[in-house]
């Protein structure tokens, strides 16, 4: 097997899993990671950015998109990695549900990279600001210069820079807001804010306030400013075909199609005509893919919020396997997606597991937007997994020669979604697949290691 040179980008759950599954290819393995600590999104940040809005390019980011009260949307058994189970411990400082609180997360990623022992590899407080191409190599076909900056240097001539065989993307993609453009808005004379930058619900109190989403964030942060708020609505796409209660289980917010627009004089107008005067807007409108260190942006382009052109959601076809993504589909289970990839990444840069001849991965994934455009899904659902998703994850375990995914795995993912469905208030507190729990925790006893062991107890 061949060892390269790899450099990963961002030390989050991605960035964490794909270093293991590097290292333990026989790669070497450098990480980048911009801030002091691993976790990405699971660090949570109290502060906010100068732009509520997160248009500003010249505001400071902050990284994460963490409420303060969040608790995860999946029990920790489906979330975990597989062979280093989420399992609960009866310590002070943790949180024992089975959808506990984000700073369990946060715990669990920190134990995982110290069992690991890859704290070693990471470079923190270091910006990656360019990867780009060097040259042609005769073996992998290109070689990579990656350019960083320590932190607190923004003088050009303290960056550095180091070449690498390889590039693996692991920067997250819940950062850089979307925003639905509202006509009139800018006369509207409101306050607005994007999910990324909401914490906690006390600034609403009193308000009217107009939520616009309909995903978990959207949910949750309705919810809780509806405890302070005067009045809480929530416009949506699929509001007209699914109940309140259905949706959000509260029939105390107020449900709408989308804004049609938004008057200076304080109104917000919805689709189906209806209108009411709202002090603020809370956009769960979702986060773009943003990549701004890839000199290659003619290569690998976000079109729509499609990041592409990529083979299976990570090899860029002509820069392959020299520069890999790892973690951008969505609405699949996120650990283990990642791990999956992970293992394919570090079994092809190794040369274990073959890419097909770069032009069939060309003509792969020109068939799949064909197929999207004749089924007449927008680009930006091109990550968007779903249901597809258990069926990719078994095409990587087998490409890369691992365990597919536990049968308990996807059944418990898919009992998650249905009982959310019908338990929108109390999901997280109130189940009935006890027999997957149980199946799950004697798959677990083969990997618990011996500081977990004894100590699990679901509660
Ligand atoms: C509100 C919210 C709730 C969620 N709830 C759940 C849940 O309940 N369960 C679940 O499984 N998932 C959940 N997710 C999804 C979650 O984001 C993923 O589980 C996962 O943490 C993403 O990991 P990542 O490593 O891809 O990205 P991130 O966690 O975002 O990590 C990326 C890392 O890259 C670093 N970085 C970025 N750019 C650079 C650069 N140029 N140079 C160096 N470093 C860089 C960042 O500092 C960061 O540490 C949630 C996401 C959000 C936003």
């Amino acid at each position: 097997m061949i060892s390269r040179k790899v450099a990963v980008i961002g030390a989050g759950a991605a960035g964490l899993v794909a270093s293991r599954e590097l290292r333990r290819e026989g790669h070497e393995v450098v990480v980048f990671e911009r801030s002091d600590r691993i976790g990405g999104t699971w660090v949570y940040n109290s502060n906010i950015e100068s732009d509520p809005l997160g248009l500003d390019p010249s505001r400071a980011i902050v990284h994460s998109s963490l409420y303060e009260s969040l608790r995860t949307n999946l029990p920790r058994e489906v979330m975990g990695f597989r062979d280093y189970p989420f399992v609960a411990q009866v310590n002070d400082d943790r949180d024992p549900r089975r959808f506990p609180h984000h700073t369990e997360v946060l715990h669990y990623l920190v134990d995982f990279a110290n069992h690991f022992g890859l704290i070693e590899l990471i470079l923190f407080e270091t910006e990656v600001i360019y990867v780009g191409l060097l040259e042609e190599e005769e073996e992998l076909k290109n070689n990579w210069v990656v350019k960083f900056r320590k932190k607190g240097e923004v003088d050009g001539s303290s960056v550095a820079h180091e070449v690498f065989d390889a590039v693996v993307v692991c920067s997250g993609h819940y950062t850089h807001p979307n925003i639905a453009e509202i006509p009139g808005i800018a006369a509207w004379p409101g306050k607005q804010l994007h999910s990324h930058n909401y914490r906690v619900p006390e600034p609403f109190s009193g308000q009217v306030v107009l939520v616009i989403g309909n995903r978990a964030s959207a949910a949750d942060i309705s919810k809780e400013i509806f405890t302070v708020a005067k009045e809480v609505h929530v416009a949506s796409r699929s509001t007209m075909n699914v109940s309140p209660t259905q949706r959000f289980g509260n029939n105390n917010v107020r449900h709408h199609p989308l804004v049609k627009c938004a008057n200076e004089d304080g109104t917000v107008v919805f689709h189906d005509g209806s209108l009411v005067r709202v002090d603020a807007i809370v956009q769960c409108t979702g986060y773009k893919y943003y990549f701004p260190f890839l000199e290659i942006s003619d290569t690998v382009t976000v079109d729509d919020n499609c990041v592409g052109p990529l083979y299976q959601h990570i090899f860029p076809p002509v820069l392959a396997p020299g520069l890999s993504f790892i973690g951008i589909p969505w609405m699949a289970l996120p650990f283990p997606t990642f791990e999956l990839q992970s293992k394919w990444v570090a079994g092809v840069l190794s040369g274990r597991v073959s890419l097909p001849y770069k032009d069939k991965m060309i003509e792969d994934v020109a068939a799949f937007y064909f197929q999207l455009k004749e089924a007449a899904i927008p680009k930006r659902y091109a990550h968007f997994l779903g249901e597809k998703q258990f069926d990719y994850a078994d095409w990587l375990a087998a490409e890369s020669g691992c365990q597919p995914l536990e049968e308990w795995r996807k059944e418990m993912a898919k009992e998650r979604d249905r009982n959310a469905t019908t338990r929108p208030e109390s999901y997280r507190d109130e189940w009935e697949d006890e027999d997957l729990i149980v199946q799950a925790h004697e798959d677990f006893s083969q990997y618990l290691p011996a500081e977990l062991c004894g100590q699990d107890k679901q509660t």
